[in-house]
């Protein structure tokens, strides 16, 4: 077919045109060609998700020619408002401030708002013609596309995990940007970017759980100190060091003797408050260097990767006057008593979980009068050993009948007769033989085995007292309580039980409990010897002068006699410093309206100074040993007996 030149003209022209939009569009596809390959690129190398919206931006702007892009989050708060993470073409803070919104409103009629809310990319608004911007909240949008230069906008949605997360908006400068071709790589590279933040946002949380998972294995969760774990890896580091440079090395270990107690009292909620309450008083007092570690349930251990026994020494002074303060818990004043033990690198130990186990053992070995803290030294843990294999045997001890009741008379000053006796507990070890009272009672009590024993001496201290009813001996016979009894709930319907089935006299049984034990828990104190005393015993506070009692607290306590403390009293005669202790206690007992007991009287000398100053009972090796009760009543006529 043949055309006329006109024709010609027009087909040529029509081709031209053709050819010049067909290069508009390759032009177009490249461009968004070579922004999707930039994209990716900046994505691969992106660390950060804010660093990664700027990134991509900077590409979109760089690569693509746009004027203008931008990143809005959606919030998900009342207003549904909008939040700016990038922008480059218009000021974050600027499009923010004109508070556009995703929602459905006339303020949400956006680019960016469209598609966060359908969930599909918004094409080609042109922002001059198109009526949704022509309405006057718009009008500064509009303003600011005409000073950068944009006449068409897109947004593609941005979806994270199932959620659209927000939209990546871009401005081109002709009014009919954005074909189809163009918005279907735009599109890919929003999908793209979505996927990186998807990406960033897994690899922190990786991090996280990571980071949880070796917090877990490294530090306490209560107290979020390091654990023990980490102090032995912390330790042998420092050990390999001190070996290397030829210096000591300290480890000191604090054990809270009263934690257990709160436990069981108070609570495990209470102990934990301790806990975190003396975790946090470490922690303010810690040195530069030295490092501190909750290594058991109410054990601390503190390392100083340079020091010897001195700065050992003066680290467990501070550390005794930072815990020495009483904590406040559950309402309660609270003494946690903190015992401190040292071992040293390389004396004690070279290796770090030999050198925490003897820090610890050194524990044992602390005195309160000594300062609070005790250096290893070699016989610790065989004592440890020791004391654990006699805990094993102390549980069998009573089915086996190795406990002995033996008792120790008390006598009144003046008259010189025989007023009562205290029982006293003996152990005849298979193997060990008669074990001293005051270890395997300590024993007992760290091990819970008090209640049973007391128990037993209950038992035991009753059928006594029948059996000398039964011979014509009235004598009270007094039971020492350890501060653990006064928990037992079973102890007063006990011992209620005991004088009904024996029918002895109240007046025959008595109770004897050390001031230190009735200043542990004061309430509880109260509650039980307020009980004991509804069913007629007579109660005496035992070791008088050790437990700093207040005189105020002592006027509320329904006590009989307070027995002083044999440590006041055995020195009486050579120390000035003793008698007078004694004597201003006999004189705050009389003013009290209480009999006074002098407890360890082993002299003649003593007694004298007794009787001048005195005092109504007296016992002590004196007068008698303590005895097996059942040789009790053949002394007693002996000491009838015996002239004045
Ligand atoms: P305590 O109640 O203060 O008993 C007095 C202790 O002093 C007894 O030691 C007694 O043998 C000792 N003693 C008495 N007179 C003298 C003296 O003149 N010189 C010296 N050096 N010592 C004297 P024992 O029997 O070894 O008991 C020690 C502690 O063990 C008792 O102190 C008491 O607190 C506790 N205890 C003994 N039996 C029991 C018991 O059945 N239950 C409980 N919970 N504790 C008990
Ligand atoms: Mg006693
Ligand atoms: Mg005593």
């Amino acid at each position: 077919m043949a055309y006329s030149a006109k024709e010609t003209d027009t087909v040529s022209r029509n081709s031209v045109t053709k050819n010049e939009q067909l290069l508009t569009m390759i032009e177009r596809v490249t461009c968004a060609l070579r922004t999707l390959s930039a994209g990716n690129h900046t994505l691969l190398h992106a660390s950060d998700e804010q660093e990664l919206l700027h990134d991509m931006c900077q590409v979109i702007v760089e690569k693509g020619g746009y004027r203008m892009v931008g990143v809005a989050y959606a919030e998900h708060d009342k207003d549904k408002s909008l939040h700016w993470m990038a922008s480059i073409g218009v000021d974050k803070e600027f499009v923010e401030a004109l508070q556009y919104t995703w929602a459905d409103t006339e303020m949400g009629r956006s680019a960016t708002a469209i598609a966060i809310r359908t969930g599909q990319p918004c094409v080609g608004r042109s922002i001059l013609t198109d009526p949704v911007y022509a309405a006057p909240a718009y009008a500064p949008l509009r303003e600011n596309a005409i000073k950068a230069g944009y006449a068409a906008v897109t947004a593609f949605p941005l979806r994270v995990n199932e959620q659209v997360l927000g939209a990546l908006v871009m401005g081109a400068i002709e009014p009919d940007a954005f074909d189809e071709e163009e918005v279907k790589l735009l599109s890919e590279l929003a999908d793209d970017l979505a996927y990186g933040i998807t990406n960033l946002r897994m690899r922190i949380e990786h991090q996280t759980a990571q980071a949880t998972i070796a917090r877990l294995a490294y530090y306490d969760s209560l107290t979020e100190l390091p654990n023990r774990t980490f102090m032995l890896e912390r330790l042998q580091d420092a050990i390999q060091t001190a070996k290397s440079n030829h210096h000591p090395l300290a480890l000191l270990h604090m054990s809270i003797v009263r934690l257990r107690g709160i436990n069981q009292i108070l609570g495990y909620g209470s102990g934990d408050q301790l806990l975190q309450q003396l975790a946090q008083r470490l922690k303010r007092s810690l040195e530069t260097g030295n490092f501190l570690a909750r290594v058991g349930e109410g054990e601390f251990a503190l390392l100083l990767p340079s020091g010897g026994s001195d700065d050992a020494i003066q680290a467990a002074q501070r550390l005794a006057n930072v815990l020495h303060d009483s904590v406040e818990v559950a309402g309660l004043m609270v003494d946690p008593r903190v015992s401190i033990g040292i071992a040293l690198y390389p004396v004690h130990a070279i290796k770090a979980d030999i050198l925490l186990r003897r820090a610890n053992a050194a524990t044992n070995d602390v005195c309160p009068s000594r300062g609070g803290y005790a250096i290893y030294t070699g016989g610790q843990e065989q004592e440890c050993t020791r004391r654990l294999s006699l805990m094993g045997d102390f549980r069998q001890a009573i089915e086996r009948k190795e406990l002995l009741l033996y008792c120790q008379p008390k006598v009144d000053i003046v008259s010189r007769r025989v007023c009562g006796a205290e029982a006293l507990v003996r152990w005849q070890h298979p193997v060990h033989g008669m074990l001293a009272t005051t270890e395997f009672i300590k024993l007992a009590e760290n091990a819970g085995l008090i209640t049973p024993l007391t128990h037993w001496m209950l038992d035991a201290v009753f059928s006594q007292s029948y059996a000398w009813h039964e011979v014509g001996l009235e004598q009270a016979l007094s039971v020492n309580l350890s501060a653990h009894d006064l928990y037992d709930p079973m102890l007063i319907d006990r011992i209620k039980g005991l004088f009904s089935t024996w029918n002895i006299s109240p007046e025959l049984i008595q109770f004897e409990l050390t001031e230190s034990t009735l200043m542990e828990e004061p309430s509880i104190a109260l509650e039980t010897l307020t009980k004991l005393k509804k069913l007629g015993t007579r109660l005496f506070i035992d070791d008088f002068g050790t437990g700093y009692s207040s005189l105020s607290y002592l006027q509320k306590l329904p006590v009989d006699s307070i027995k002083i403390d044999q440590s006041f009293v055995m020195p009486m005669e050579a120390n000035n410093d003793s008698a007078v202790i004694v004597h201003s206690t006999i004189e705050l007992g009389h003013n009290l309206d209480l009999e006074v007991v002098a407890e360890g009287v082993d002299s003649q000398a003593v007694w004298d100074l007794l009787v001048t100053l005195e005092c109504d009972v007296a016992q002590g090796y004196l007068i008698s040993m303590p005895m097996p009760a059942e040789e009790f009543s053949n002394w007693e006529s002996e000491w009838v007996r015996m002239p004045v």
